[in-house]
């Protein structure tokens, strides 16, 4: 596994192996790696002829008042889990090396502004905007992204389309700790009872998907089970809690077919996200 940390070098590196035949992927990562980023590294490394992940803490994505500061950071730790995964290839610029000119930046429109973009209105434009540069460095390959982040991820496969990028994106699955928590570099920050509190995001999801499953339809009622069975934790403040269309985000009235199930909630300093599909 080779640790590459400029632009130019990891650009020549993955032509050349494109040049000699071989297919890449690439799951870009904030680092402080966990079983979902080793999953997530692992189907990148075994789909392709080549395996290539960054980690990188990228500042754009973040709101003033937010955690990049203290965002975890374990560089050591999250090589060896590289390495363990199959990965070829590991990016690790610096803040310097990515950004040379803050005067362009994406924007990724109404997409950005519902789900977690209404309390992070910044946030999609600054992921759509480092994983552009991304995309653009590591060149034509099967890129793979969380479900975890399912707004993320939608944006992202919008953003390749709309731009031409010749990239395929690719959803993986969530991967959730034993009692169901999805795992997150931000679980770091709970306590104890903060840890048993986080359970109420799953548990949101699962009673809604239980009321889909005995013959609730109305997108609203669905969505309030989900807020009830948050608000019902002391230690957890509700963001959001949504029933949605999978592709466009929106609201559903109705739900006939496929939806996506949204949660967000504040547990302690840690701002947690989950989702699940439903259909009807
Ligand atoms: P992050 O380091 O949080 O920016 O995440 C990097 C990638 O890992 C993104 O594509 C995330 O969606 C994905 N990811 C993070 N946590 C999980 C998880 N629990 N299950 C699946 N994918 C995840």
């Amino acid at each position: 596994m080779k640790v590459i940390a400029t632009k130019r070098e990891l650009r020549a590196a993955l032509d050349a192996e494109r040049t000699a035949g071989r297919t890449v992927g690439f799951f870009p990562t904030m680092g402080s790696l966990h079983d979902g980023h080793a999953q997530g590294i692992a189907r990148a490394s075994s789909e392709n002829d080549v395996g290539v992940t960054s980690i990188f803490v990228n500042p754009t994505q973040f709101g003033p008042n937010e955690d990049l500061a203290s965002y975890p950071r374990t560089l050591d730790a999250d090589l060896a889990l590289s390495e363990r995964s199959g990965a070829s290839y590991v990016f690790t610029p610096t803040v310097e090396e990515m950004y040379t000119d803050d005067a362009f930046s994406i924007d990724v429109g109404p997409i950005g502004m519902v789900l977690c973009g209404v309390t992070r209105p910044w946030h999609f434009n600054g992921v759509a905007t480092v994983v552009a540069k991304l995309w653009n460095i590591v060149g034509p390959c099967r890129s793979y992204f969380g479900e975890k982040d399912y707004q993320q991820l939608t944006v992202l496969k919008r953003l390749a389309a709309a731009f031409d990028v010749p990239v395929e994106v690719i959803g993986t699955p969530i991967v959730r700790e034993p009692d169901g928590l999805a795992m997150s570099s931000r679980n770091a920050y709970l306590s104890g009872p903060e840890r048993t509190a986080a359970l109420c995001l799953k548990a949101a999801l699962d009673a809604a998907a239980d009321a889909v499953a005995t013959g609730e339809r109305a997108g609203n009622r669905v969505a309030a089970v989900m807020a009830e069975t948050v608000q019902s934790e002391v230690l957890a403040r509700l963001d959001y809690a949504a029933c949605v269309d999978p592709v466009t985000l929106q609201p559903l009235e109705r739900i006939e077919g496929d939806a996506r199930l949204a949660v967000a909630a504040w547990v302690g300093a840690a701002r947690l996200i989950d989702n699940s599909a439903v259909t009807a």
